[in-house]
Formats: structure tokens, C-alpha cells, sequence
């Protein structure tokens, strides 16, 4: 498509947006004059939809009326609640039901994925990791390696760009891969980049993996409910990912895990909890533990159904708007935010250059300066900054729209 810097054209685009009804679903916070702020941190903090109140309160109201009979007689059965879920969340990650669960936060259930999946041998027991991974999740995976009595410092394989570029070109993580295929136990990988927004090829990344003898696993926190995800197709063998991005579910929202169907009925270390038990037989407080035969078997606990209410809420709306449309839109808002911000040519301003990406745009500032970003946030707009010097910015495809990439355009040119 053709850009224009001019006005007209992002209220045009704005005009022939089929998904445009949707901003109206959610709250869109304002400033102290009640005017509403341009909102750029979906990434990290998703918008609350307006549904999820209603969602909460009905299951605080079921509380109230049902008590324990709740569990099957509210009008969504806690029971089966988290099932509900796996629905939504199979077709936003390319799944089948069986393969995904909505249960406890992101890193933990890194932890338990890795537990199943990090399996060390005396030589083959590093993990292939990016080197700006997100810190929680070098955090975990060096606390597992340690856990194993190996040592992180010599356990650990960083991927980074080659000296000069900003993102880490898929042919360096294959030869990576092939030459170190005797040592590495694990791929562990962000299928979007917490930071530069580089999109991995996950799938391509599995096929090497898997090729090589290597269990693959992807953290999806930025890629959920951002790009196209293929899990099942693409033979990914686990997954995990939080809510409180993309998905609008809320602050440190109930997350989610995937594990590939390959493994449902083979015996792997895994830690328990009641929740993962035969479901027919739960109740009769067996002490012998029988995993169910689906992804639900990596449960622990009965589920927060307060914490769950938001997900549902959230996920409705993903339902009916579906990632296919949703990703069009995307493209079409972030290579516009992209020609605008680029047709500023400014030299303290670069886009980090990454061959895929999703919807967020990382900015870096040139002499490490914070003073833009201050600036940017007292106009009025919602972004992040990620020490040293970078602005990540994100077009949310869901609330966002063309007007707001281009009032943010004008105000950085402006600031600039
Ligand atoms: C946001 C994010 C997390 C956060 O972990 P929590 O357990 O939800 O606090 C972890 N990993 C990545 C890659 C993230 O982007």
C-alpha cells in the first residue's frame, strides 16, 4: 500500500477499518482534562475491556448464591471452568484443546514446562537461549540448570546479532544449533523479542531443533494475540505465556501453557497437584496420582475463578474478532506507524530493524536520552522505556487506530 504523511489519509484508513468498532469494547484511559491518552503499551499492559467487570462480579455473585454448589451450578460451573478457556486459546496459538490450560502466571509455568522438558544429560545439557531474553525468564532457566547441578555460566548459549545488527539472523540460530547439537537439551526461545520485537520463525526454528535431537520450547508473551502461531502444525513441543499483554486480561492475569499432544501419554518428570489427576476419579482422593491425559495434567491447584472471570472476558472478544483479521489490521497500522515515524528522518531516532515483527516498533534514542520519552509521555502518549535507550511503542490492532499512530507522529516530529 501507498502511505501518505498527509491527515486525510489516517482518517480514511480509519474510516474503511472493518475492525474499528472494536476500540469501543474497551476503557482507553485518559489525562487529567478527560482527554484520551494515545495508548502504545498493549505489550506490556492490555486495556480493560469494558465485559470484564460483568464477568467478575457474576462469579462473585455465584459465590454468593451457590456456595459450594457453584462448582456446578453457577452459570459458568467452576469445575469445568478453566475449559472454557482452552477453546479460545487453542485457536489463538494453533493448538488442539487438549494441548493448552489455562492455569497460575508465565514463569511459573516455565518452571514446571522445564521440569517436564529440561531433561540434562552428563554432555548434552545446555539450553539455547537470546542473549537480551527477557529477565525473568534467564532467571528460571538458570535456576533449573543449577537445580540439575550444572553450572549456568557454562550451561548457557546466547544467541545475539552479529556485531553491527540489531537482530539475530535465522541462519546464525541453525549453525548454532547444528555445531553445538551434542550439548544442547533445550531451545528456549521468545517468539517475539520482549525488546528489539524481532518475530522468530518458530517453526523453522523447530524443524532444526528437533532435526538435531533438541526439545523446543517457545515463550509467548509477545506473541500471543499479536502474531500467527501454528504450535500444533509446527510441531512445538511446549509453550507458555501471559495474559496481561495482548490479551487484556488484567495485571498478572492467569496465563497459559502448551503441551504438544506427543507427550500426553508418556511418562515424563513432571510436579503434581490434585488438579492434574484423572478427572473421574478426583474426588475419590485416590493417593496414587493419574495425570490427565492432556495438557490439563500439568495442573496443580483448583484455579482462581475470580483470576479466570478476566481471561473469559478477554478471550470473547478474540473469538469473535479472530487472528486472521485482526493480524491484517496490524500490518496495515504498524507499516504505517513505521513510514511515518521513518519519513521524520531524524538522526537521533532509529527503528530497530528486524526482518518480522508483530505490532511493536522499538525506537532507540541515540546518547542514551530519556528526555524524549519524558516529553512524549507529558503529551499525552502511553509508551515504555527499556534502559538503555529504547522507546518500544505498540499499535494495538484491537483499540488502536490510524489516528493514533499519526497524532503520535506529529508529536514526535514535533519533540524532535
Ligand atoms: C512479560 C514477560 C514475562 C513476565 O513473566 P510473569 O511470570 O508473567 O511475571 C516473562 N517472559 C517474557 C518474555 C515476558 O515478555
Amino acid at each position: 500500500m501507498k502511505y501518505s504523511t498527509d491527515k486525510s489519509f489516517c482518517e480514511e484508513l480509519d474510516q474503511k477499518d472493518s475492525l474499528k468498532s472494536y476500540k469501543d469494547l474497551f476503557f482507553i484511559p485518559k489525562n487529567k482534562q478527560g482527554k484520551e491518552l494515545i495508548y502504545f503499551c498493549g505489550n506490556s499492559l492490555g486495556l480493560q475491556p469494558k465485559k470484564t467487570k460483568e464477568y467478575i462480579i457474576q462469579e462473585i455473585d455465584d459465590w454468593k448464591t451457590y456456595a459450594v454448589e457453584g462448582h456446578f451450578h453457577a452459570k459458568n460451573p467452576w469445575l469445568p471452568y478453566h475449559e472454557m478457556l482452552s477453546t479460545s486459546y487453542s485457536k489463538l496459538i494453533g493448538a488442539k484443546n487438549s494441548e493448552v490450560i489455562a492455569m497460575n502466571t508465565l514463569t511459573v509455568n516455565l518452571h514446571l514446562m522445564m521440569v517436564s522438558f529440561y531433561k540434562p544429560e552428563k554432555n548434552k545439557f545446555k539450553i539455547l537461549i537470546e542473549k537480551d531474553a527477557f529477565p525473568s525468564d534467564i532467571y528460571a532457566v538458570e535456576s533449573q540448570i543449577k537445580f540439575h547441578g550444572f553450572k549456568s555460566d557454562e550451561a548457557l548459549i546466547k544467541l545475539e546479532p552479529r556485531k553491527g545488527e540489531c537482530f539475530i539472523r535465522q541462519e546464525d540460530i541453525e549453525k548454532i544449533i547444528k555445531e553445538n547439537s551434542n550439548e544442547i537439551a533445550l531451545i528456549l526461545i521468545g517468539g517475539v523479542n520482549y525488546y528489539t520485537g524481532q518475530l522468530f520463525d518458530m517453526q523453522k526454528i523447530t524443524k532444526v531443533g528437533h532435526e538435531n535431537g533438541i526439545v523446543v520450547g517457545f515463550d509467548l508473551a509477545h506473541a500471543i494475540g499479536n502474531v500467527k502461531l501454528e504450535l500444533n502444525k509446527w510441531n512445538v513441543d511446549f509453550a507458555v505465556w501471559c495474559s496481561y499483554k495482548y490479551l487484556n486480561s488484567g495485571p498478572g492475569a492467569i496465563a497459559g501453557a502448551f503441551v504438544n499432544e506427543r507427550f500426553h501419554n508418556v511418562e515424563l518428570p513432571r510436579f503434581t497437584g490434585w488438579w492434574g489427576h484423572n478427572k473421574k476419579e478426583r474426588f475419590l482422593m485416590d493417593d496414587k496420582f493419574k495425570p490427565i491425559k492432556s495438557a490439563e495434567g500439568w495442573q496443580l491447584s483448583n484455579p482462581p475463578i475470580f483470576s479466570l472471570a478476566p481471561v473469559f472476558a478477554s478471550l470473547s472478544i478474540f473469538d469473535k474478532v479472530g487472528m486472521d483479521d485482526l493480524i491484517k489490521k496490524s500490518k496495515a497500522l504498524t507499516n504505517y506507524l513505521e513510514f511515518l515515524i521513518k519519513s521524520i528522518d531524524n538522526k537521533n531516532i532509529e527503528i530497530i530493524d528486524v526482518p518480522m515483527r508483530g505490532c511493536q516498533l522499538s525506537i532507540r534514542v541515540k546518547n542514551y536520552d530519556k528526555k524524549l520519552f519524558n516529553n512524549l509521555t507529558e503529551n499525552g502518549i502511553v509508551a515504555d522505556w527499556r534502559e538503555p535507550d529504547v522507546i518500544r511503542i505498540a499499535p494495538v490492532p484491537l483499540y488502536n487506530t490510524f489516528t493514533d499512530a499519526f497524532n503520535f507522529y506529529q508529536t514526535l516530529k514535533k519533540l524532535l
